[in-house]
């Protein structure tokens, strides 16, 4: 995992090993917003996606009309990379579309918190 690519078209050519990508949904689609996978051959793979092959969340969420794109690739990269990242369960903090926001979310319900412990602090 020497190199993390963040500008990503489907074309792109990535190590032949294999890399690890992630992609961005549009739009969320119940909790999924995000989808990770290994790929030995990057475009020939998200040819795949694109024709709804490949991934069943990906053809359900095109066929809801959600729009899809990798915003992130780790190369080289093995399948147990891959799992490592599903593991983490937190694709939002890996996402470069995702983490500012995340992240600033993340803030302001801290400030949020502050304010209302203030809150009662002051009432009490
Ligand atoms: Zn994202």
């Amino acid at each position: 995992m020497d190199k993390i690519i963040t500008s990503v078209s489907d074309e792109t050519i990535v190590y032949p090993g294999g890399c690890v990508y992630l992609i961005h949904f549009d739009k969320p689609y119940g909790h999924a917003s995000h989808y990770c996978g290994w790929s030995s051959n990057f475009p020939a793979r998200m040819k795949r996606h694109r024709e709804g092959r490949g991934s069943n969340l990906l053809k359900v969420i095109q066929n809801a009309g959600i729009g899809w794109k990798v915003v992130r690739i780790w190369e080289p990269a093995s399948p147990k990379v891959e799992a490592e990242i599903k593991r983490y369960h937190n694709s939002k903090a890996l996402c470069p579309i995702c983490a500012p926001r995340y992240a600033r979310e993340k803030a302001e319900n801290l400030k949020e918190k502050r304010r209302l412990l203030r809150l009662e602090r002051t009432s009490s």
